[in-house]
């Protein structure tokens, strides 16, 4: 017999671990307890040391669906004789509140609580807000710290005795879970008209489908704000919804029932189907099904779109509904007009949707924190990329289980963070290439954030990051966590920037983190930057501006725990150079601490600023004054007058900054071969040409040189980095539109040079003496088309690549880079003060 100390550090509180560690135990008829202590899991356990060993590495490897663990480590005590196990309620008073460490992401209905919710004999039969310690609302209904009811929106509700006595009853599924409830004692579904006055029905779900079925629209409130559902099969409504809500063209999400229904209009593979049905339930982007017969979702849900954005019920609302109408696929879009953030209090959605919804489902339990759905994409794994230094076969990030044992007594499990991912799954993982996620994520949100990401290294003092300005994200650094908030939209939207400012705040209080520097991206227009300033002069505290596509370089290796010089490539739309000009096709050399701008695509103008990004034309027009190839490509479709005035503004550089944006090297080239002039919403241009790139066989490429620095007064002294010059490939694209090469061959053949282009300067960089391990980071590796042709051409040449898989590789993701360039500028402190 032998007795143990078990300490278990993590998200381990407030996710039902210990009856699960009580249900473990007990099977395996060992003696102790477990108890809460002090932010980490206690655990003393008695039996014969091979029981205590199956013990402690279940506790690390089956975990319940909520837990993260960080390490599991153990030493002998004397043995005292215990053959039952018992759960300790937490000292009260011995160390005061246990601090929430941390706040779990809304999770999707569990299988325990979908078989209650469809059985008739069950208490909660049909009750639209079931839940239990594996799942339900978590982040959305936070109002404070530390995580009790209390601090919840569930506050108002007091429970009735049968739901606290399954809430005080550590053996209990709803021990402890903070937003318990029953007919009897939570919230309650309502029906609004379309001008939000209330209306009788004897069941909402039924009236709601009735009138989906009837070709009607209804906001639908969910986890983290409204959705607008329509049936996603009649072309007439889906128009109609398009036509209210002021959205020409950007692609509608739609619900399906389950995985059948997912098959029945898209391509869903092993990979997709598990994160499909992963307890995040992310808006998954899937090939839409080509074979002809059969249903298929209205054209207008995505139009000209091969891919469909898809997603299964993940409220027991949303099951509800499903269960009533399982071949009805629904629209379910973010519940605002146009580009505003998604709608969340009641109030608000029926004053902003009012015109929109014919009809609002909504309840009385409030959404505190607005959350939009998350998006991802997959990547086909390469066998090509590298798996994580020092991991051989293991999966990294966020999503894994990094055992080292470093002595009998401990498995430690960090510096990420363990994640099960519910009914045993482990998302991104299945394929044959371990180690390889397949997920690119395009939005982090609900059910993700804040889930902690692994910074390299521990931030000495708490630490703010605010990120960019569009796709705002911001990060709180406290140890080795980073806390990446939910998607905030576009801050320059009053809305959104207001949310910002509300949720940092409360993030602050949720982590127990009042940060004491900020960081920040350089440009001065920014609103993030400019929040970061004044609330640096308010109170006093450090600031850090950390240049954009740094940071798009350092957010990528701190998600893939590199820590060593690398070649970042950052391509994006936009970013504030260091020179002034708009950076965005960027080589950097460096690590987190300091980086060369060693090579870039050539400057061209971008006439108009913003506003050629709304008019890819503008940008064709600009490459082909800079290759000297005269209009007459886009004298066809642009009027005379502006092309003359626009071409006045690149001549004399009015309003027209330069840039070395590959974003808008794409809308030029999009707009060049004629797929696209203007856009309707960001990327649009871009997105399609690699669509049409995707369906086209591989035919060569174009040329480009790779030179040093021109003599020319025009890129100024400092810059000593290498100029990629695209003129060669915008004349031959110009070239061969007058010889009548289809749209499709030029798009594809500008991906493959695009990729080459990488190859050339990555390989440029390593004979002279730089780094063999690439980073690809920024909007443009949104591209799936783009990233893996770069991923195949420098990992047959050698090169370990690496994207990202935790965090979009756009604006998104620049909070976790900052982060990550502060928290590792900490350590180069610290060991530069320790040297002296
Ligand atoms: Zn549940
Ligand atoms: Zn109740
Ligand atoms: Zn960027």
């Amino acid at each position: 017999m032998e007795r143990r100390v078990i300490f278990i550090r993590g998200i381990v509180q407030g996710v039902g671990f210990r009856p699960f560690v009580f249900g473990l135990a007990s099977r395996l008829k060992l003696g102790g307890f477990v108890r809460n202590d002090d932010g980490q899991v206690l655990i003393e356990a008695e039996g014969d040391p091979q029981t205590l060993d199956r013990f402690v590495a279940e506790l690390a490897e089956k975990p319940p669906a909520l837990a993260r663990i960080e390490s599991v480590s153990w030493e002998r005590r004397g043995v005292l004789g215990e053959g039952e196990f018992r759960i300790e309620t937490s000292h009260a008073g011995s160390s005061g509140t246990h601090r929430a460490v941390f706040i779990s992401p809304d999770v999707a209905t569990c299988d325990d609580c979908l078989r209650e919710l469809c059985d008739p004999s069950d208490r909660r039969y049909r009750y639209p807000f079931i839940n239990c310690t594996n799942c339900g609302p978590r982040l959305t209904i936070v109002t404070g710290a530390p995580y009790d009811r209390q601090r919840t929106t569930m506050a108002s509700f007091a429970m009735c005795p049968l739901c606290q006595a399954e809430y005080d009853d550590p053996r209990d599924r709803r021990f402890h879970a903070q937003p318990t409830c029953c007919r009897n004692c939570g919230p309650r579904l309502e029906m609004l008209d379309g001008k939000g006055k209330s209306f009788p029905s004897d069941d909402p779900i039924q009236t709601t489908l009735g009138a989906l079925q009837a070709e009607r629209i209804v906001a639908i409130k969910g986890l983290g704000g409204f959705h607008l559902a329509c049936s996603a099969i009649d072309e007439r409504v889906v128009r109609e919804l398009r036509a209210r809500k002021h959205r020409d063209e950007k692609p509608f999400a739609i619900m399906v029932a389950d995985v059948v229904a997912a098959r029945e209009f898209c391509e869903v593979g092993a990979e997709e189907e598990a994160l499909l049905q992963s307890s995040a339930r992310p808006i998954a982007l899937l090939a839409k099904r080509t074979s002809a017969g059969g249903r298929s979702v209205a054209e207008s849900v995505a139009p000209g779109n091969p891919s469909l954005g898809v997603m299964l019920p993940y409220t027991p609302l949303h099951h509800l509904l499903f269960k009533a109408a399982p071949g009805l696929p629904l629209v379910m879009t973010s519940g605002n007009r146009s580009d505003e953030p998604i709608a969340y209090e009641n109030d608000d959605a029926v004053a902003r949707l009012e015109g929109i919804a014919d009809m609002f489902l909504v309840h009385n339990r409030s959404i505190h924190v607005r959350c939009d759905d998350s998006v991802t994409r997959m990547l086909a794994p390469s066998p090509g990329i590298s798996p994580s230094p020092g991991t051989p076969g293991e999966g990294r990030g966020e999503g894994d289980l990094e055992h080292q044992r470093h002595s009998t007594s401990q498995i430690t499990l960090t510096p990420t963070l363990s994640r099960s991912t519910g009914r045993g799954r482990n998302i991104g993982r299945g394929g044959k290439t371990a180690g390889v996620p397949a997920e690119l994520p395009i939005r982090r949100s609900r059910g993700y954030a804040p889930q902690p990401i692994a910074l390299p290294a521990a931030c000495q003092v708490p630490t703010l990051a605010v990120g960019g300005q569009l796709k705002g994200t911001f990060a709180l650094g406290r140890e080795r966590h980073a806390f990446v908030s939910h998607h905030l939209g576009d801050l320059d939207h009053y809305e959104a920037f207001r949310a910002f400012e509300r949720d940092v705040e409360l993030y602050e209080r949720l982590f127990d983190s009042r940060p004491n520097r900020i960081v920040h991206d350089l440009h001065p227009d920014y609103a993030s930057t400019a929040y970061a300033r004044r609330r640096g002069s308010a109170e006093g505290l450090q600031l850090i501006g950390v240049q954009h596509h740094h940071a798009h370089m350092a957010s990528c290796m701190a998600e893939n725990r590199l820590d060593e010089p690398v070649i970042g490539v950052s391509f994006d739309g936009t970013g504030y150079g260091l020179d002034g000009a708009v950076w965005g096709g960027e080589f950097l050399v460096g690590d987190y601490s300091a980086f060369r701008r060693a090579a870039h695509l050539r400057y061209v103008r971008m006439p108009g600023g913003d506003t050629a990004i709304r008019e890819p034309w503008r940008m064709a027009l600009a490459h082909l004054m800079d290759a000297a190839c005269g209009n007459s490509a886009l004298q066809d479709r642009i009027s005379e007058d502006y092309l003359k005035t626009v071409g006045r503004m690149v001549e004399r550089g009015f309003n027209s900054p330069l840039t070395s944006s590959a974003g808008r090297l794409f809308d030029a080239v999009a707009s060049l071969s004629g797929i696209r002039d203007r856009v309707s919403y960001e990327g649009q241009a871009a997105i399609e040409l690699e669509w049409l790139a995707s369906r086209t066989p591989v035919s060569g490429t174009y040329p480009f040189d790779i030179c040093p620095i021109p003599s020319d007064k025009k890129n100024r002294g400092k810059d000593d980095s290498q100029i990629v010059d695209t003129r060669p490939m915008i004349t031959s694209i110009v070239k061969e539109l007058r010889e009548g090469t289809s749209s499709a061959v030029i798009a594809r053949r500008f991906h493959c040079t695009m990729a080459e282009i990488i190859l050339e300067v990555c390989r440029g960089m390593r004979n002279s003496g730089g780094p063999s391990v690439v980073v690809l980071s920024g909007g443009v590796f949104m591209n799936v088309l783009l990233t893996t042709e770069a991923i195949t051409v420098l990992t047959a040449d050698g090169f370990s690549v690496y994207r990202h898989h935790l965090v979009p590789p756009n604006d998104a993701g620049l909070s976790l880079g900052q982060l990550a360039i502060a928290a590792a500028r900490d350590r180069s402190s610290a060991a530069l003060s320790k040297s002296e």
